[in-house]
């Protein structure tokens, strides 16, 4: 599940050296930000572009080879956040440092992957304008 050289720094340069989840600049981050798949390879996720993200150390922990989860509002099975096929403004708004949801795939994702807890808020306040 090694990825290669090429398409690691074709990920990173794609995003802007930015968390595609909580788009963290990676110079703000503790430890480097790392190529996650989107779909995990244990889901049959490919490992190309296509289905590759830059992903902050804590949003790749978080999300593990998790694909999505039941939105807190429904209780629907709803996938996650897909940085290869959503728009980010589409599915999360700025609240100052706090993302807000605006959709299910917005609520899983902010869930599951913690955007919220305080000592991420914290980083996110030094880290955005
Ligand atoms: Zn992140």
């Amino acid at each position: 599940m090694s990825i290669p050289a090429r398409l690691r720094r074709l990920v990173r340069r794609r995003a802007g050296a930015r968390c595609e989840y909580c788009l963290l600049p990676e110079e703000f981050a503790f430890q480097k930000h790392e190529p996650d798949h989107v779909i995990a390879s244990q889901h049959d996720g490919k490992t190309d572009a296509s289905n590759l993200a830059l992903a902050c150390f804590l949003c790749n922990r978080h999300k593990g080879p998790n694909v999505g989860s039941f939105d807190p509002a429904t209780g629907n099975l709803t996938p996650f956040f897909n940085p290869r096929k959503d728009v980010w403004s589409d599915h999360f708004d700025w609240d100052g440092p706090i993302i807000q949801p605006l959709t299910p795939e917005g609520r899983v994702t902010v869930k599951i992957f913690r955007f919220n807890d305080p000592d991420r808020v914290e980083e996110r306040r030094t880290a955005l304008p």
